[in-house]
């Protein structure tokens, strides 16, 4: 524990990837850690109701990897003990784009491991159930949030108990990691506050996912696959991972409409009907484990609580609360577990101040937009259907063929290759493509074209 404290007591509304991960930060700096959690919790890695996105791949990216494991030493070992597969970045995932079928397969220097979302969320489960101060509470659907007569302050958290009765506990911060945020979006309007604006950029995603034995005679030259459709006229794209228990997890899908359809037979067609043939042809005599999960992400949510002028002292929302990622691009997680890093630097850095709580929320919504800034430019790639609502960037032309150029050049170059890998896996900022070297390679590349 370290010896600077923040506050008594702390409550964490949701045992998801972001309630889990804060409640890691919180622990050094209160006395004790609530985590309140509607669902059961399984004590092995299994689905639960409350996170149904969980049926579908979820892919750690080397950030997020890198975050778990500064917030829970050792994290990368728990994941290899729980039978998480070693990808080596550039190398064992078969890139299909139009133009690069497959994009050059080329061994850039790091491993990440595939593994299904529910042993991810044990594995950071057992870490904050292992810590002294913190208690996961099961069963316990939070109601609603209680704020000071003059709505400056949160003091209380009012939730459903095992027995259906209502309790209250009082906390000096409440982090809202529900997923929706739609308590602390309540709890604004019952105080006569503004609710923060919303950036959308509307989708239409339809996922559907199986789970496959891999074959013994399975492809040797890569463990996994990502095909991409050929934008804007085809929207169908599939990713297959590797899983614990020698298992393929394959999610695909497309949008606005163009979704599979949940059953077996409706997905191998779909399957069948890729750009590419690679997932089916693996998947189509392999023996299928379960049935067929189905997913519809709407939209991309983007909530700019920094923008408010006031917001009530000792609330927090985190993660999924404050930005819903486009789910293709694998980021969720590994965001939630970079802001829960935020969080534990800015509670060090705030607990020597007055009144460090009254301070957290301004802070770390201003320097959270560091970390969300990258994640979301990716998002707005899916201009590129015209179908996709929201504003469209100005400069989304230029931006689109900036990118169709920086794929081209990492093609044939690794250090680009390895620089754009570091940028998708959000371990370096977007602006690392502003290099007036690399600006001046890409304009070259962009004038050919
Ligand atoms: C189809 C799909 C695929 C995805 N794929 C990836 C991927 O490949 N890689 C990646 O990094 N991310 C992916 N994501 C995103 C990722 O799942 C989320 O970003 C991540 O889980 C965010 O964590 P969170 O804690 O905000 O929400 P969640 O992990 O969803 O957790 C919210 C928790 O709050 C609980 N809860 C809600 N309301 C209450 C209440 N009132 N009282 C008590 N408990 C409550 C819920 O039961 C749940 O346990 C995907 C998302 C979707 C939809």
């Amino acid at each position: 524990m370290a010896s600077t404290l923040v506050g008594k007591q702390a409550v964490v509304i949701g045992a998801g990837m972001g309630g889990l991960t804060a409640a890691g930060a919180l622990a050094d700096f209160f006395d004790q850690v609530v985590v309140l959690e509607r669902d059961t919790l399984p004590s092995e890695p299994a689905h639960r109701a409350g996170t149904p996105q969980a049926r579908h791949v979820h892919a750690l990216l080397l950030s997020g990897q890198r975050a778990l494991s500064e917030l829970f030493a050792g994290f990368e070992q728990d994941l290899a003990r729980a039978g998480a597969v070693p990808l080596r970045v550039g190398l064992d995932v078969r890139m299909e784009r139009p133009g690069y079928d497959p994009f050059p397969q080329r061994d850039l220097g790091w491993f990440s491991y595939a593994v299904s979302r529910p042993t991810i969320e044990c594995a950071v489960r057992r870490r904050v159930e292992s810590r002294a101060n913190i208690t996961l509470r099961q069963h316990c659907r939070v109601e609603k949030l209680l704020a000071s007569p003059n709505g400056e302050t949160v003091s209380d958290v009012r939730y459903e108990n095992d027995n259906g009765a209502s309790e209250t506990i009082a906390t000096d911060l409440v982090v809202d990691a529900s997923g929706s945020g739609a308590l602390t979006l309540d709890l604004l309007q019952s105080i006569g506050r503004p609710l923060p604006e919303e950036t959308t950029i509307g989708i239409d995603l339809g996922y559907a996912t199986c789970v496959f034995a891999i074959p013994d005679d399975a492809p040797t030259d890569w463990k996994g696959v990502m095909t991409f459709g050929q934008a804007p006229h085809n929207s169908r794209g599939g990713l297959m991972l590797p899983l614990e228990g020698n298992r393929w997890m394959a999610t695909i899908g497309g949008r606005h409409g163009d979704v599979p359809s949940g059953d077996a037979e409706g997905f191998l067609t779909y399957a069948q009907a890729l750009r590419t043939p690679t997932i089916y042809n693996a998947i189509c005599h392999a023996e299928r484990l379960g049935g067929v999960a189905r997913y519809g992400f709407r939209e991309s949510v983007r909530r700019h609580f920094e923008r408010l002028d006031e917001f009530p002292r000792g609330l927090l929302p985190i993660a999924d609360a404050i930005c819903r990622f486009n789910p293709i691009y694998g980021q969720g997680m590994s965001v939630a577990a970079q802001e829960a890093c935020l969080l534990q630097t800015l509670l060090g850095r705030l607990a020597g101040d007055n009144n460090p709580i009254a301070a957290l929320a301004p802070t770390f919504f201003a320097e959270v937009q560091t970390l969300i800034e990258t994640p979301w430019a990716v998002a707005t790639f899916d201009f590129v259907f015209p179908e996709t609502r929201g504003q469209r960037p100005a400069d989304f032309e230029t931006a689109l063929k900036f990118g169709i150029a920086l794929t081209r050049l990492a093609a044939e170059d690794p250090a680009v290759h390895k620089l754009t890998a570091e940028v998708q896996n959000l371990l370096r900022p977007r602006s690392a493509y502003r290099d007036p070297t690399l600006v001046q390679r890409v304009i070259a590349i962009m004038a050919e074209s």
